[in-house]
């Protein structure tokens, strides 16, 4: 068993830790025995009070198990299980801790840290496990705060999605239009667009806004029933009823509701029975102010395998489309995926995953969930290289630098305009980018440059050449060559390009 302590020099000084001035009264034994009279629900308190103030990523991280080796009015000492552990929360983490301390405990001034391994003895009973806490800390919170998914009342109980709502649908351009008649509809049921039509490609976010505005009907009009279904679902029902002979009594349920959802009516094409009920109910409910809401994967019109009566219908209200979000858009949704899930997504990190991914939303979401696996279950953090690595192994997308993503901004016109962007970008004068140095902070930029100009502006080498004080064409294809080969294993640098490419839309 070794023990170590955690600063050699106990000699009643006080000693410095990053700011930090603490006064060791005593010395220590050499081996530690924790007190007896450790009071474990202090630890916890203070744990618990830590799992509010750190972030979760670096609770997550550095906080493993720990317990007190001593404990009085005025000193609390914890024992953690590694150096690790003890060099970060002496470090990084000090004034938390301390304030958690002197929350819970407030004579409290004096914290220390110590390393004993045999902490990681799972029978040691004083010992908190700091994963296992915070996971049951934010289940407890999560049961209070987030009501279960809800049971719709009606034809066999159909679920709508408590998480999805209008609050955290994100609006871009792609989607605007969507946004601004469901809440006209929540807002005016039966009256101001009926029926609403929502089309666009999977993935967009057609059933999120659907289930959405089914969930703000049943908040805000309380006596209203409201039936979100598929149209598989729907379908089934149908043949349900010609089994049990019931089709009308299928008929006046769905005739009796206030809203009703179907999200992804190209699922009926062919089924001209299912097709005539719907119609028959669409007319009932339409003729008494009802609302219909109804999602396909393309406009009415060109649902070619629906009845044309029932398309007819379906184009009475409005239709609006739901496009494929810019890059702003999947930013924000991909953040805002990251808050539900209290996950820290580095910046960086974030908008590296919303440029290389382009517009499915469910595999953004998809790549998110990936990446908090990993995290949770092998410590692997989000870094820009992990996330990069992860990608290439779902095969998203092609290369990360030569997918053809389309940039909105407006193209550059001139060498002088590339060599004024990469140098402010780098945060160099333009003339070093020029000159020909071998400074390396100089020579990424250079090579950047003339990289951007053959690979994006078609510019020759030799043309290059004589931008960069007369270099000739092997100097110039050499340096683009080797930027290539770098660009292999920083994906930082990759990523920087891609920022640079978007601002210049090149
Ligand atoms: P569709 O029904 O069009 O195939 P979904 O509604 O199932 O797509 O969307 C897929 C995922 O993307 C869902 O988790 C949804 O919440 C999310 N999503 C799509 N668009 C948005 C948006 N604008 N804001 C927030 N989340 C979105
Ligand atoms: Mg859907």
């Amino acid at each position: 068993m070794s023990s170590e302590f955690y600063l050699l020099t106990l000699r009643g000084k006080w000693i410095n830790l990053t700011h930090q001035r603490l006064y060791f009264t005593k010395k220590f034994p050499t081996k530690f025995m924790p007190q007896e009279n450790i009071d474990v629900s202090l630890l916890r308190e203070i744990i618990k009070e830590l799992t509010t103030t750190l972030r979760k990523q670096d609770f997550l991280t550095y906080f493993k198990r720990i317990s007190l080796l001593e404990q009085t009015p005025e000193k609390i000492v914890f024992w953690v299980v590694s150096s690790f552990m003890r060099d970060n929360l002496a470090h990084k983490f000090f004034n938390e801790i301390l304030s958690a301390s002197k929350k819970i405990s407030p004579t409290v001034s004096v914290i220390d840290f110590c390393v004993d391994k045999n902490i990681d003895n799972p029978s040691n009973s004083s010992v908190i496990d700091c994963a296992v806490e915070y996971k049951e800390l934010t289940s407890k919170k999560k049961k209070e705060e987030i009501p279960g998914t809800e049971m719709v009342e009606g034809i066999n109980s159909r679920i709508i999605n408590s998480k999805y709502r209008l609050e955290n649908f994100i609006i871009g351009p792609s989607n605007q239009l969507v946004h601004a008649a469901a809440e006209a509809v929540v807002r005016r049921p039966g009256s101001a667009y009926n029926p609403l039509f929502v089309y666009g490609d999977v993935g967009l976010g057609k059933t999120h806004i659907l289930q959405a505005v089914g969930n703000a009907i049943k908040e805000r009009y309380k006596d209203k029933k409201v039936i979100y279904t598929t149209a598989d679902r729907f379908l089934s029902d149908y043949i349900e009823s010609v089994k049990k002979r019931t089709v009308d009594r299928m008929k006046e349920k769905y005739q009796s509701i206030d809203v009703l959802i179907i999200d992804d009516v190209q699922f009926l094409a062919g089924k001209d029975q299912t097709q005539t009920v719907l119609y028959n109910i669409f007319n009932t409910l339409y003729e008494n102010n009802k609302q219909i809401i109804l999602s396909g994967d393309k406009p009415p019109k060109e649902l070619t395998a629906l009845e044309p009566r029932l398309r007819s219908r379906f184009e009475w209200g409005i239709i609006v489309d739901i496009g494929i979000p810019d890059f702003e858009t999947r930013l924000a949704i991909l953040q805002e995926k990251a808050r539900a899930r209290e996950f820290i997504l580095p910046q960086e990190v974030a908008e590296f995953i919303a440029y290389n991914l382009g517009a499915n939303v469910r595999e953004i979401e998809g790549v998110l969930n990936q990446i908090i696996a990993e995290y949770e279950l092998h410590n692997i953090p989000p870094t820009i290289d992990n996330v990069a690595r992860r990608l290439n192994k779902l095969s998203i997308t092609d290369s990360l630098i030569g997918n053809s993503t389309k940039k909105m901004a407006a193209s550059i016109k001139t060498y002088e305009e590339l060599l004024d962007a990469v140098a402010g970008h780098f945060g160099i004068e333009k003339r070093n980018i020029l000159w020909d140095d071998r400074k390396k902070e100089n020579m990424i930029p250079r090579q950047v440059a003339m990289y951007l100009l053959k690979n994006r502006m078609n510019y020759t080498y030799e043309r290059i050449g004589n931008i960069f004080s007369g270099r000739n064409h092997s100097a110039v294809l050499y340096s683009c060559k080797k930027l290539e080969t770098i660009l292999k294993k920083d994906q930082n640098l990759f990523y920087e390009i891609n920022i640079l490419r978007d601002k210049l839309g090149i």
